[in-house]
């Protein structure tokens, strides 16, 4: 699987200025420290918001050494918002 079939890896592992909102099919560019766009980060449940800000670490992109707590609270970021939409998850991301 390369990183640009994959939502998460592509979230957790940018190296440009700015990158793609995590969420399945959007393409609005946003700072690499965050995870979403304004808009589909709304659509993220209060508690899973507050596990992917509690353990992002600053940089972690760019080092590529996000945590596994990171990775799965980004992950059900991601499957929040596909769902919602009606989206199909890629492989990596079926619980
Ligand atoms: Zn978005």
């Amino acid at each position: 699987m390369t990183e640009r079939s994959s939502p998460l890896l592509a979230a957790l592992m940018t190296t440009d200025d700015r990158r793609r909102c995590a969420a399945i099919g959007c393409d609005e560019r946003i700072p690499p420290q965050l995870l979403m766009c304004r808009g589909h980060w709304k659509l993220v449940s209060r508690d899973t918001r507050q596990r992917v800000v509690r353990h992002y670490r600053i940089g972690q992109e760019r080092r590529h050494d996000a945590s596994p707590e990171y990775r799965a609270a980004a992950a059900e970021a991601i499957r929040q918002v596909a769902e919602l939409e009606g989206r199909a998850l890629p492989p990596d991301l079926v619980a």
